[in-house]
C-alpha cells in the first residue's frame, strides 16, 4: 500500500508500507508487490510461510480476500493480527517467498521447520 500522501509522479521508498504491518519500505526490508500496490514484507512472509506452508494452518476467516492477488480464495491464509483488513492467501505466500528467496540482495530465506 502506499501513503495517502504519496505524489504519483514521486514516489518515495518511504512512501511503499507492507499492507500486514505498515512498515516502510527501506534499502534492508525485502518486500514483494501484489496487485493493486499491495505489499507484503519479509518479516511478515516469513511468519506467514510458518503458519500456513510449514504449519499447514491459517488464520484467516472464511471468505476473506486475498490483498494481493485480489480473489476470494478458500485456501488457507494468514490473516495480519494488527491489520485484519490484510490477509495473505496460500498460493501468494507460495509465491512470493519463491521471488524473495531468488532475490539475492535481501538475503531473504523461506524459513525452516524449528
Ligand atoms: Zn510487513
Ligand atoms: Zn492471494
Amino acid at each position: 500500500m502506499r501513503k495517502p500522501t504519496t505524489n504519483p509522479d514521486n514516489v518515495q521508498m518511504s512512501d511503499v508500507l507492507c499492507d500486514f504491518c505498515h512498515r516502510e519500505w527501506t534499502h534492508d526490508l525485502p518486500v514483494i508487490e501484489g496487485h493493486e500496490r499491495s505489499i507484503v514484507c519479509g518479516p511478515c512472509l516469513t511468519i506467514a510461510y510458518r503458519l500456513v506452508m510449514l504449519g499447514k494452518s491459517g488464520n484467516a476467516p472464511e471468505g476473506y480476500k486475498c490483498v494481493m492477488c485480489l480473489e476470494k480464495r478458500p485456501d488457507q491464509a494468514w490473516q495480519s493480527p494488527a491489520y485484519p483488513e490484510a490477509c495473505i492467501c496460500k498460493r501468494c505466500i507460495n509465491q512470493a517467498a519463491a521471488t524473495l528467496s531468488k532475490d539475492k540482495d535481501y538475503g531473504w530465506q523461506k524459513p525452516t521447520a524449528e
